[in-house]
């Protein structure tokens, strides 16, 4: 049986007949808010999205998605069930909405010292697989591989901005949109139904990005937002054909266009780029070539990430018309479309919730 976010447009309802009675509220529209947008939507219901229009760290963010961590080799988090997902769900969202924003692309990771023989010992699963490359020096003799290179070929780019936009396309005759910040103090939860200023609604799902941690409702969660600065860069005789990942990546764009990223910083939560970060960049650069190069912009951005390196999906745990789903870190173009499918799926069976992603884990106060 295909999934239920496959099934045909006329399922969907018809824009609000009256637009101040939702089913679902949904705060900011960034690669979560607008993937849960897609899942409820779906089953049919009724979305109102009140979003600043923001959405800063989704345009930003590079959208690789690799299925292996490479500081531990280790496989990603639940890569297994996420991968397959993600890759449908981008491919019929491509189809239905007759856009390109998935470019499939291996990885060639530079090996440090002895991390070839790391390599060797970590066992290669067939289904998520890692194989070495042979000749290295041969055909990039530019990129400076001492120590060899392993690639990785089921890995790809999303462009999420891309993606946004066609999504954003595909819900705007179907959504009730409202641009503006959401306030707290104007919601009012009541036994039977939510209420903001004049929008009705049965259930309000916060998918705020790094911005949770201004809300009072799920204070409770640890959020460790870290932000991340990122160049394009225009460099001719670099390879297209692979991501090469070092210190840094290289992401290529086409055209002799290429993504430097990223840095990882926990103290600054500022959106703006930094000079440090330029110096970071640039080294983590040299490191992979000596070809040349003209920097064209630089961008920051804050993931949303939780202490325990886990998103979190879910309902509170004492107000039962408020949910969360956040906490996408830096992965979240693998883990938005099956997180938003299991959120919605939450939302409307009464399943028993994963532990792993419920926002209970951090609750410590229940009587
Ligand atoms: C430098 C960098 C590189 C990255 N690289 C990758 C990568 O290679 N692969 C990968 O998978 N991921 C990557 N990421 C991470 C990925 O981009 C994020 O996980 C994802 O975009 C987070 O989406 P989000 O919807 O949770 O947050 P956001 O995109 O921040 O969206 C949240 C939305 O909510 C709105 N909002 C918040 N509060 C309010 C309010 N009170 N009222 C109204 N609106 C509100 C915001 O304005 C925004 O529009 C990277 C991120 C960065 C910064």
């Amino acid at each position: 049986m295909p999934p239920d976010w496959l099934n045909s447009p006329s399922a969907l309802p018809d824009m609000f007949p009256d637009d101040r009675r939702a089913d679902v509220i949904i705060v900011g529209y960034g690669l979560a808010g607008a993937c849960l947008t897609e899942m409820l939507l779906r089953k049919g219901l009724r979305i109102a999205v009140i979003d600043n229009e923001k959405a800063q760290t989704t345009k930003v963010g590079a959208g690789i998605i690799n299925p292996w961590i490479f500081r531990h080799l280790t496989l990603s988090w639940r890569v297994r069930e996420l991968l397959p997902f993600a890759r449908d769900f981008y491919a019929a969202t491509e189809l239905r909405t007759s856009s390109k924003f998935v470019y499939p692309l291996k990885i060639m990771r530079i090996f440090g010292q002895d991390e070839s023989e790391r390599w060797d010992r970590v066992e290669t699963n067939g289904d998520v697989h890692r194989s070495k490359m042979i000749d290295a020096q041969k055909n990039f003799p530019y990129i400076k591989a001492v120590f060899g290179c392993g690639v990785i070929e089921q890995s790809f780019r999303v462009d999420t901005a891309s993606l946004l936009n066609s999504l954003y396309g595909l819900h705007l005759g179907q959504v009730h949109f409202i641009r503006e910040v959401f306030q707290a103090d104007k919601l009012l939860i009541k036994e039977s139904e939510v209420v903001y200023d004049h929008i009705y609604a049965d259930s309000i799902v916060f998918c705020e990005g790094h911005r949770a941690i201004d809300n009072p409702y799920f204070n409770f969660i640890p959020f460790r937002p870290v932000k991340g600065e990122l160049m394009t860069i225009l460099m001719s005789g670099m390879q297209e054909e692979y991501i090469v990942n070092r210190d840094v990546f290289l992401l290529p764009l086409g055209n002799g266009l290429f993504r430097l990223g990223s840095t990882y910083l926990w103290d600054d939560l500022t959106e703006e780029p930094t000079e440090a970060a330029a110096r970071q960049l640039i080294a983590g650069l040299e490191k992979i070539t000596d070809l040349p190069y003209s920097v064209l912009s630089q961008e920051a951005g804050i993931r949303p990430a939780v202490a325990d390196r886990r998103p979190v999906a879910g309902c509170h745990p004492e107000f039962n018309r408020l949910w969360i789903l956040n906490g996408l870190g830096a992965r979240g173009a693998l883990i938005a479309p099956w997180l938003s499918h299991y959120l919605a799926n939450q939302m409307t069976y009464n399943n028993d919730p994963d532990p792993e992603v419920d926002p209970l884990r951090f609750y410590r106060n229940i009587s």
